[in-house]
């Protein structure tokens, strides 16, 4: 038996494809840069090719969201920084292509991963699939193909890539399990979006089984049984029986409101990071965007993003949500999200340092820009714009003041911006969660960020492993500062979401519902299920949890009471 994280829900049993990626090794060698740079050029090609072909296999197959990764990929084979490194290793140490790659390979992957940002981690695992693929071709190793699969199997494999996860074939992969990844690992990500049970970052899983064992995987608690025992299998069966039910009974919930027993309506809205995304939070049932993330805008792009770029990529969001509200945050960059071209000054504590609206509101440049762009966009739907990292009352208003100048430029400019856009803020710093009732005079809404929230209130690094013991959404500390957000809000009328993890978390969900909270912000796929806990539970009793949960002294103590109350 092994144990993983279970990425993607479902229960499984079947045989074992065991995939092994070719691996070599990269000795350098010193030759002629001519022939070195029309291999390079051949396998960039072929690599090209190989990225068109997989993403036009998986039309249809995958969701836009998913297919613009390929998007991503072929912006790595094409990017001028990575060409022009290798050649100009290639041309100066006149060695071997395949070397050449390695090296500057390396050197960005590096710099992605040591950022410790889930999207920046994702940016490496590109290059790396994107590079292992141009190796590949310039040694002439042959690439396992999954789409050549055609029995029923599950796959289990060290890791897959975007590449390798586009490839499968629902009717015939169902499942897989890896080594390495985490729950936000692009491979991850489009198993959920495939609806394929997947379980990633099951250490021991390669050397465990080989081609052709039987594997029964329960994707709900990440547990893992190598060559079953009949009793075994029966068991897995019967778990992939209940599991299929309750999945089918959450989707007369796509379309019923979020309201509780005894009638409170709250909204339950998805968290995106494209434009593309937003489908997805629709296809799922979602009120709304909670929370867009557009670093990722950023984060995407080898310069500043224009204006007008901005303008589509938002406007592109508010017209698929067709009226909803949308909630775009502005830049929060800094701490551990660095933007290659935007150099910001080493620090001793980069997350209590020069980021988000502290970086915007001293460089105003980048901060109207944005401003513009969401103003224009406006027009096309129901725009809320939210400032991250607000801790004082002055940037809250400074901020705005930005906001409200670019209006009246635009305005003189004769461009069209809708009367009723909203300007909030994240209460995602205690200090503001402090001054709710203070900020909520001049907020049109909050919503708390707890990845935040946690890590500050604790005073635990949210990136460090040896104190995420003290990453506890359900501490009656960090519930009181909820609590003072939401009064305050609500003390002058206003709304307030949450757009951090615990939004979309099963045990925190009854207690958010009794403090009041109005706005639950999750990934898409949590939705419908919370939207079905909403509707069971009674916003009365829920209130009286919540009191109780207040007075108590640790959160395994809160943890025990909402799960009495849920049984
Ligand atoms: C948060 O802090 O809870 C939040 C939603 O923002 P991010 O995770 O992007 O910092
Ligand atoms: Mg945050």
């Amino acid at each position: 038996m092994l144990k993983g994280i279970a990425a993607s829900s479902g229960v499984v049993v079947g045989k074992i494809y065991k995939l092994e990626h070719p691996s070599f090794e990269i000795k350098r060698v010193n030759a002629e840069p001519e022939t070195q740079l029309k291999k390079f050029d051949e396998a960039l090609e072929k690599t090209r090719d190989d990225i068109l072909r997989i993403q036009k296999a998986a039309v249809g197959r995958l969701s836009d969201e998913e297919l613009a990764i390929f998007d991503a990929h072929l912006m790595v084979a094409n990017d001028p920084e990575f060409l022009d490194q290798v050649k100009g290793i290639i041309n100066s140490e006149k060695v071997n292509a395949e070397f050449a790659v390695d090296q500057v390979a390396s050197t960005f992957i590096g710099m992605f991963e040591a950022m410790d940002d889930a999207y920046f981690k994702e940016r490496a695992a590109d290059i790396k699939d994107v590079t292992y693929r141009v190796k590949c071709h310039i040694l002439g190793v042959v690439i396992p193909d999954l789409s050549l699969i055609n029995e029923e199997c599950i796959i289990v494999a060290k890791d897959l890539t975007p590449s390798d996860t586009a490839q499968l074939n629902k009717e015939y992969a169902k499942g897989f399990a890896t080594e390495i990844g985490g729950r936000t690992s692009h491979s991850a990500i489009m198993a959920r979006s495939l609806e394929i049970p997947a379980v990633v970052g099951c250490s021991g899983i390669m050397d465990a089984c080989k081609h052709g064992d039987v594997i029964a995987m329960d994707a709900i608690s990440g547990m893992i049984i190598v060559n079953p025992t009949a009793d075994e299998i029966d068991d897995y069966q019967m778990k992939a029986s209940v599991f299929m039910k309750a999945k089918e009974g959450l989707k007369v919930m796509k379309d019923v409101p979020s309201i509780t027993l005894d009638n409170h309506k709250v909204e339950l809205v998805g968290n995106i990071g494209t434009p593309e995304d937003a489908k997805g939070v629709l296809d799922n049932g979602g009120e709304g965007v909670g929370l867009y993330r557009t670093e990722f805008l950023y984060m995407n792009a080898t310069e500043l993003p224009s204006e007008d770029a901005q303008f589509e990529a938002y406007k592109a969001v508010l017209e698929v949500m067709k009226g909803k509200p949308v909630v775009v945050r502005t830049l929060d960059i800094g701490g551990d999200k660095k933007l290659p071209y935007l150099p910001i000054p080493e620090e001793m504590n980069p997350f209590l340092g020069y980021r988000a609206i502290r970086l915007c509101l001293d460089r105003t440049d980048i901060f109207r820009t944005q401003i513009r762009a969401l103003l224009r966009a406006s027009a096309f739907g129901h725009l809320c714009i939210m400032f991250p990292m607000i801790a004082t009352i002055n940037e809250f208003k400074e901020a705005k003041a930005i906001v409200m100048d670019e209006k009246n430029n635009l305005l003189n400019e004769g461009v069209k911006v809708s009367d009723d856009f909203e300007v909030g803020m994240m209460v995602e710093i205690p200090a503001a969660a402090v001054l709710a009732d203070q900020f909520a005079k001049i907020a049109d809404f909050f919503s708390i960020g707890t990845n935040d929230l946690i890590q500050y209130s604790m005073a635990a690094d949210r990136m460090s492993e040896p104190v995420s013991y003290l990453y506890q959404p359900l501490n009656p500390s960090l519930l009181r500062l909820i609590k003072m957000t939401i009064d305050g809000a609500h003390k002058e009328g206003k709304w307030c979401g949450m757009c951090g993890e615990m939004a979309g978390d099963e045990l925190a969900v009854p207690i958010l519902l009794g403090l009041g909270l109005d706005e639950f912000s999750m990934s898409a796929t949590s939705i419908l299920g919370a939207r079905k806990m909403v509707r069971e539970l009674k916003k009365a009793d829920m209130t009286l949890l919540a009191n109780k949960a207040l007075n108590m002294n640790t959160a395994e103590e809160v943890e025990e009471l909402v799960k009495k109350a849920l049984k």
